[in-house]
């Protein structure tokens, strides 16, 4: 398969299993590679439920279909399957109702609000979140015929380097 037939058949998969809406979303420059894409299980606090976001500046119409060619293919298939294992962790973790789920949530959004009040305990919550969901990733990505993984795992590091220095830490997880 293509990485465009690979996205596109990802992105019907997280429907299918319970993504109420997947869109790109153009209203957040700049770009920060490995970040351009968001999970929440509810964005809108009623109840409708989870959704994918891929930020692309200029975004692309119509909003709510995968871009299935031009340059930016295979790295909206990186991003898309990282937030589609934010999507599987969380319905593996009881939609969200268990407490390292709660926690973990709360942590993200102390992050993005004001990240110096973070524990140790809640950065950590967040690295492991976010490697689980490569981890989810790397697992769908092999089901369905991937096999650029250093592109893969250099995107991966790339994603978590970013958070470990949003976060203050060092290279081991660490405080630095
Ligand atoms: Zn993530």
């Amino acid at each position: 398969m293509t990485d465009g037939e690979m996205f596109e058949a990802l992105w019907a998969r997280a429907k299918a299993e319970g993504l109420n809406h997947a869109c790109y979303f153009g209203g957040y420059p700049p770009h920060e590679e490995g970040l351009e894409g968001r999970f929440d299980p509810d964005p809108w606090r009623n109840g409708t439920g989870p959704q994918i976001w891929l930020y692309r500046v200029p975004c692309p119409e119509p909003r709510d279909e995968p871009v299935v060619d031009g340059p930016y293919v295979s790295r909206e298939l990186r991003v898309f399957a990282h937030e589609y294992g934010h999507f599987r962790s969380w319905v593996e973790q009881s939609n969200g109702a268990t407490r390292t789920w709660q926690a973990y949530f709360q942590a993200g959004t102390l992050l993005g609000k004001s990240p110096g009040s973070l524990s140790g305990d809640q950065k950590q919550l967040i690295m492991m979140e976010e490697e689980r969901a490569w981890d989810i990733a790397r697992d769908v990505l092999s089901e369905i015929g991937f096999s650029n993984w250093q592109e893969l795992k250099s995107h991966r590091e790339h994603a978590l380097g970013i958070y470990r220095e949003k976060m203050g830490m060092d290279g081991s997880g660490r405080d630095a």
